[in-house]
């Protein structure tokens, strides 16, 4: 006789295109969540309860609002105590911001919060679905001598575990949707599941979770050969912007036209804070490597260091969010790492 089954996960679902069927007419459509268990019947053999949540209208996570994020964090923090894991069922094209997001509103997290989606529906054949769901939901459960043994809030997809916040959406038709280009993953499912536990971000401290409003006063200027001045000059002289991110060449560096470095240079004088963030996928920012990347620093622009664009936005926008606008403590808050997001200098090796 099988062991009843005494702990659980809680199945959040939002929305995506793993949670959609083909309607008679071959549109894709939300399924209702009741449905989950004739679509999973595998579902009955994990060794755990799986309970749902549903956002009122599930949505194409292309729609979605930084509220979502607030919503899904209180509704994890409410039920924190009573589940062993967590696992949201979410788009594929905004899945990493979301992870981002819940890594910062989620203090000292000690439990799983596995976001997992698919490429193709789950009422199709060769649907990705199945895989990806049963086993997020293995990894939100997975104890170790009564722990979880994943703390933190990750990407599950193709049979590998990212951390959230060093995730990118990689590939539109790819089953191998996502890739975390400059932190290596954190679990790979094989016959068995490997975790590397040493990459695992561990916080100190008890869980609680964050509040913030997500402002989008922020805006990213991306550099191309032969971008002049009327490119840059509706964004530094806008006063929209509170931050703009800057999409460097290489290991940070900016051409040196100068009616784009005053452009620049007048922006910070005015209060703007301008991020670095290098458009290469793998590396880091330096803005001190060549002289047109020192050029930056001196005119008072901030390193992004190792943050993919995602983590950039999503952290800018948190952290202004929390209270009014001071570009000092600004730059000051943004340096810090909250949740294993960016590499410090210090734990750089030359
Ligand atoms: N457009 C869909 C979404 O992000 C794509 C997907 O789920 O894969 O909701």
């Amino acid at each position: 006789m099988a062991e009843p089954k005494k702990n659980s996960v809680l199945l959040l679902y939002t929305g995506g295109t793993a949670g959609m069927i083909r309607n008679k007419e071959g549109v894709l459509v939300p399924f209702d969540f009741e449905q989950i268990e004739s679509l999973l019947p595998e579902l009955d053999r994990l060794p755990f309860h799986i309970q749902h949540w549903a956002t009122k209208k599930p949505i194409d996570s292309s729609n979605l609002k930084p509220d979502l994020w607030s919503e899904l964090a209180e509704v994890i923090a409410s039920e924190y105590d009573q589940h062993m894991g967590f696992v949201i069922l979410h788009g594929t094209d905004t899945m990493a911001f979301s992870a981002t997001a819940l890594s910062f509103l989620l203090k000292n997290l000690g439990k799983p919060v596995v976001f997992t989606g698919a490429q193709l529906p789950i009422g199709d054949i060769r649907t990705d679905a199945k895989e990806n769901i049963l086993t997020a939901l293995e990894i939100a459960g997975a104890q170790a001598m009564g722990m979880p043994v994943v703390p933190e809030v990750c990407i599950y997809f193709d049979y590998s575990l990212f951390r959230g916040n060093r995730s990118i959406k990689q590939s539109s038709d790819r089953f191998e949707a996502f890739s975390s280009p400059n932190f290596p993953k954190l679990a790979e499912a094989g016959t068995h599941i490997r975790f590397h536990q040493d990459f695992f971000h561990r916080a100190v401290g008890s869980f609680s979770i964050q509040k913030s409003n997500f402002s989008n006063r922020v805006a990213t200027l991306r550099l191309f050969p032969g971008m002049g001045e009327n490119h840059v000059l509706p964004l530094t002289t806008s006063p929209h912007w509170d931050v703009i991110i800057l999409r460097t060449y290489g290991s940070g560096n900016a051409p040196s036209e100068p009616t784009i470095m005053n452009a620049l240079k007048k922006a910070t004088e005015a209060g703007k804070v301008i991020v670095n963030i290098t458009q290469c996928t793998t590396g880091r920012v330096v803005q001190d490597t060549y002289e047109v990347g020192r050029q930056l620093t001196e005119i008072g622009v901030i390193e992004g260091l190792d943050l993919t664009l995602e983590a950039a936005l999503v952290k800018t926008m948190f952290i202004l969010g929390q209270g009014s606008f001071d570009s000092r403590r600004f730059k000051k808050a943004f340096q810090i790492n909250i949740a294993g997001e960016m590499t410090a200098p210090t734990d750089f090796h030359h």
